[in-house]
C-alpha cells in the first residue's frame, strides 16, 4: 500500500514538475554530451570551489567566487565549463539566457529576491560554471532556500532540491514532504547543507532513481540516511 502510494505521488509529480521544467528534456542530450568531459574532474573541483568558510552555524557556505577574472564586467558571470543544462535559465531566467552554446548572464541581479534567485542557480550549477568576483552575504540565504517549494498553492510538498549533480548530467532532484515519509526523485549532489535541512523537515524516507545512469551520490545519502529505501525505474 505504501509503495502504492509513492508510486502516485510519483506519477502525479511527473506531471506537474515537467510541465514547471519544460525545456529539461530538449536539453537533456546536449548537457549528457558536455558534461561527459567534466565529471572526473568534477569531484576535485568540488572540493575547491566548495572551500568552507564555518561561520557561527557550523554550516559550510559555497564559495563560488574569484577575483581572478578581471574582462568579467559584472559581479555575476557564467564561465567556459557550462554545459548548456539549461538549470540557471529556468531557476532565473531574468539573469540567464543562452548565448551560442553557453549560458551567460544578460543582466546582473539587482534585488535581494533577485540576487537570491540568482545564486540559488549558482549552488544548483551542477558543474560549478556560475561564478562572483565578490562574496556576498545573500549566498546563505539562498543556499538556505533549498529545498525550494514549487507551487505551495498548486502542489503543496512539492520541492525543488537544488544541488543538481554532474553525475546526473544536471537531472533535476525533487523533494516530497509527506507525512507517510519524505522522498527525493532523483539524486542531487551530497552536501551537508541539504542534508542538515532534510533531516529539519523529516529526513529522507524513499528515493527513487528515474534512470541508472542519473544515480549521482545515492550512496552518501544512504550513509547519512541508513534507513533510507532506494528504488530504481529499470
Ligand atoms: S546551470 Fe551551469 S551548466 Fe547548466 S546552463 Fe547554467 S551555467 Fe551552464
Amino acid at each position: 500500500m505504501q509503495h502504492q502510494s509513492i508510486i502516485l505521488c510519483y506519477l502525479f509529480f511527473l506531471c506537474t514538475a515537467f510541465s514547471y521544467q519544460p525545456s529539461y528534456h530538449t536539453n537533456c542530450l546536449t548537457g549528457i554530451r558536455r558534461a561527459n568531459r567534466f565529471i572526473l574532474k568534477q569531484s576535485e573541483e568540488e572540493e575547491n570551489a566548495l572551500a568552507v568558510e564555518d561561520d557561527d552555524e557550523e554550516e559550510p557556505i559555497f564559495s563560488f567566487f574569484t577575483n581572478k577574472v578581471k574582462e568579467e564586467k559584472g559581479n555575476l558571470f557564467v564561465n567556459e565549463k557550462c554545459i548548456d543544462c539549461d538549470v540557471c535559465r529556468w531557476m532565473c531566467p531574468s539573469v540567464y539566457s543562452k548565448k551560442g552554446v553557453f549560458s551567460t548572464v544578460h543582466k546582473q541581479p539587482t534585488s535581494d529576491a533577485e540576487k537570491i534567485d540568482a545564486y540559488g542557480a549558482l549552488i544548483a550549477c551542477p558543474v560549478g560554471a556560475i561564478l562572483t568576483k565578490e562574496s556576498d552575504p545573500l549566498m546563505k540565504d539562498a543556499i538556505r532556500s533549498f529545498p525550494k517549494e514549487i507551487d505551495k498553492a498548486l502542489i503543496p510538498g512539492v520541492m525543488h532540491a537544488g544541488f543538481h549533480a554532474a553525475k546526473s548530467f544536471g537531472a533535476t532532484p525533487y523533494f516530497l514532504q509527506r507525512r507517510q515519509g519524505n522522498v527525493m526523485i532523483d539524486c542531487p549532489r551530497f552536501t551537508s547543507h541539504l542534508a542538515r535541512r532534510i533531516d529539519q523537515m523529516g529526513g529522507l524516507h524513499t528515493m527513487i532513481l528515474t534512470h541508472r545512469d542519473d544515480v549521482a551520490d545515492h550512496k552518501k545519502w544512504k550513509e547519512r540516511f541508513p534507513d533510507l529505501q532506494r528504488v530504481i525505474h529499470r
